[in-house]
């Protein structure tokens, strides 16, 4: 079947909608929509997560998420249950935002998919839509169309491709302005609730891409292995700068200005983390694998990201020695990218746990993310209530995630406080020249 690419105007059309998992992305869908006037039951399995959005506070930092999700609740048009039954009884149109986590071999572990599927195989009672938004291999929108045929012979449930593209830290933006909107089904009537529960999801238009269901779910995954791939790029011309004396951030600028390239992913940096790159670039691999065909540019992309995280750690021992202990590090950063307290596969925690190994004391400072940090680093480093407070005793400053609040920072006050005066920029955000004039040493990536 041919995408075929709509115009959607602004109107409208009030639906009924379930959204499963009330994560990252359920909950920024469950928010949205709400506020484009539909009315939504968000269900989720973990209680504690539920009892905390009923009373207007949310596990986990989307900057504008708050307002809408407390605008919405309190107007009514945005509910919370853990009750699964209530949430199929309610709906037209169920969402599946669960997740998608990586299993040991880098498969995307589709259980908690499989697990709403089997549940709205079992409940529903009449004509449902079940989409799924998470990110799904190839293959998963018909492996459970047939386990709801097969629980449930007679059943109406149709299920649908739409994945989400919104990225993390300007998901509320993403959600209500994208790119695009992928659907892959099987009958015209789930390509028209779609472009009913849409209608208004931005003010002037959107492109509406109808396809089917392997093409969509294959949509998401070439989508986030490419933008994988150009910042794995980027760090393998970095780290040839590094040796031959050449600057990668006017070679970003340069190449972003061909029209044919962008300058968007093109940073330098310690490499990708989050929820989404790591885990898809290897389930390509895993669906490549699957179907006798060997991805080797995204296996490598997989492995230089790793090694990526690293380089930070190698320029610091060059600089420092091996044994690292009785020195104490200052890290700014530890979310894996800024406007997130997400910090799944960070950087951060592959750098702190590298420093900590090597004897050092590690003096840490992220804006929001520290909950999140506790859980996966315990209490093995200091957690600083501001970078002043970090830079005290230091004998560098490892510079991981670039929050806005890093880039204004007063070295020659910090300086004063610190052990020694060095800089790892891991974003390439200062420029090299003022942090030498404040007589520290910069480490920055692909720039001497
Ligand atoms: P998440 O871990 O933040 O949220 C998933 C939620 O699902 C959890 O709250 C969990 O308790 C709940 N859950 C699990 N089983 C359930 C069930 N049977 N019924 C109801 N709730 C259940 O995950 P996320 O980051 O929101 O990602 C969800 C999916 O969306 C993944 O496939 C991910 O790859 C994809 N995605 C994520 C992003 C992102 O930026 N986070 C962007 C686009 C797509």
């Amino acid at each position: 079947m041919k995408p075929i690419l709509r115009i959607l105007l602004t109107e409208v059309n009030k639906v009924k909608i379930s959204v499963f998992g009330s994560g990252y992305v359920g909950l920024v869908t469950g928010a949205c929509l709400a506020n484009l006037g539909h009315e939504i039951l968000c269900v989720d399995i973990d209680e504690e997560k539920i009892n905390l959005l009923k009373k207007g506070e949310i596990h986990f930092y989307e900057p504008g998420l708050k307002p809408l999700v407390v605008k919405n609740f309190q107007k009514g048009r945005l509910r919370f249950t853990t009750n699964i039954q209530e949430a199929v009884d309610f709906a037209e149109a169920i969402f599946n935002c669960v997740g998608t986590p990586s299993r040991e071999d880098g498969s995307a572990d589709l259980k908690y998919v499989f697990s709403v599927a089997e549940s709205v195989a079992k409940l529903a009672k009449d004509h449902k839509l079940m989409i799924n938004k998470s990110t799904v291999p190839p293959g998963t929108a018909k492996k459970c169309q047939e386990k709801i045929k097969l629980i449930n012979p007679d059943s109406e449930v149709e299920v649908v491709s739409n994945p989400e593209f919104l990225a993390e830290g300007k998901a509320v933006h993403d959600f209500t302005h994208p790119d695009k909107i992928v659907v892959g089904a099987k009958s015209s009537k789930a390509y028209s609730m779609l472009r009913k529960i849409y209608t208004g999801r931005v003010r002037s238009y959107i492109p509406f891409l109808e396809t089917n269901w392997e093409t969509a779910e294959m949509i998401k995954y070439a989508n986030n292995s490419f933008l994988a791939t150009k910042i794995c790029f980027i760090n393998e011309i970095a780290n040839i700068c590094d040796r031959v004396g050449a600057d990668v951030k006017l070679i970003s600028q340069a190449m972003g200005m061909d029209y044919r390239i962008s300058p968007k992913f093109l940073n330098a940096g310690t490499g990708y983390g989050g929820s989404c790159f790591p885990k898809d670039v290897r389930a390509l691999v895993s669906v490549a694998n699957e179907n006798g065909y060997k991805a080797n540019l995204l296996q490598e992309v997989n492995h230089l990201n790793e090694r990526q995280k690293k380089v930070m750690v190698h320029k610091l021992l060059q600089r420092f020695g091996e044994n690292l202990s009785g020195k104490t590090f200052t890290v700014l950063g530890l979310s894996f990218k800024p406007n997130t307290s997400d910090i799944r596969e960070a950087p951060s925690l592959v750098i702190v746990k590298e420093l900590l190994e090597r004897g050092a004391k590690i003096n840490a400072y992220d804006p929001i993310a520290f909950p999140e940090a506790r859980k996966e680093l315990g209490e093995g480093i200091n957690y600083c209530e501001n970078v002043e407070a970090s830079a005290v005793g230091s004998s560098a400053i490892l510079l991981i995630t670039e929050w806005d609040e890093f880039r204004n920072i007063d070295f020659q006050n910090i300086g004063s406080t610190m052990q020694e005066k060095v800089l790892f920029d891991g974003r390439n955000i200062y420029e090299p020249e003022m942090l030498l004039e404040e007589g520290f040493e910069y480490f920055g990536v692909g720039r001497k």
